[in-house]
């Protein structure tokens, strides 16, 4: 199975992308208080909305995207589209998406040095991920603490559960890691008994003036 992942830098991110956005996602853009927020939401939707758009040949403001809460009914769920599995990430200066045919997960996380690894280790990762991260110091601890986060987070998305305490996948889950350089990390994690192929594209070109999928 595949999964295609497309990845964007913030700075991608431009006003005309509004004009495709339903009354839902103006309104929680309208709602970020800090710009960087509001230009990382602005293009994960854009990716969506120009992928989807490309794929079934429709323009991309038609692509009917839900984010009904299964809980309280609220807009503010994960983004979901007919015929298609996708999930969002964003985090420091990048925005990922992941398209496949099955639940899949995608996180990335900028690497932040100041993070409390001891203390969110202790509480949230299973003993054999603490022991391996206590044989590390400095950055490559930090390094390592936000390779296992995005692994937690990436699974979270694709199942609605966690890995649990330990660090071994549960069956029926691939988790995978991917290579975003050296300030942020990121996971992969679709619902499959076998390994996926990980198709990674640059967004650059769907989201650079004028490149927009045309009705
Ligand atoms: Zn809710």
């Amino acid at each position: 199975m595949t999964v295609e992942v497309w990845w964007a830098n913030v700075d991608a991110a431009r006003d005309e992308f509004l004009a495709d956005l339903n009354q839902v996602e103006r309104d929680r853009f309208a709602a970020y208080r800090r710009i960087v927020d509001n230009r990382r939401f602005l293009l994960g939707v854009t990716i969506v909305r120009r992928v989807l758009a490309a794929r079934f040949s429709l323009p991309a403001a038609s692509i009917r995207l839900d984010r009904t809460c299964p809980e309280c009914g609220k807009p503010h769920g994960k983004v979901r589209a007919d015929g298609v599995e996708l999930s969002v990430t964003h985090s420091g200066e990048l925005v990922g998406v992941a398209f496949a045919d099955r639940p899949v997960g995608i996180d990335v996380e900028k690497i932040d040095p100041e993070v409390d690894v001891d203390g969110v280790a202790r509480i949230a990762f299973a003993a054999d991920e603490v022991r391996e991260l206590a044989r590390r110091t400095g950055i490559d601890k930090v390094r390592l603490f936000t390779e296992y986060w995005t692994r937690k987070e990436a699974a979270l998305k694709a199942t609605g559960q966690g890995l649990g305490g330990d660090m071994t996948t549960p069956e029926g889950i691939q988790v995978v890691q991917l290579d975003v350089g050296a300030d942020h990390r990121a996971a992969l994690a679709v619902v499959s008994g076998e390994p996926p192929v990980v198709r990674v594209r640059d967004a650059s070109a769907l989201l650079s003036p004028g490149s927009g999928p045309r009705p």
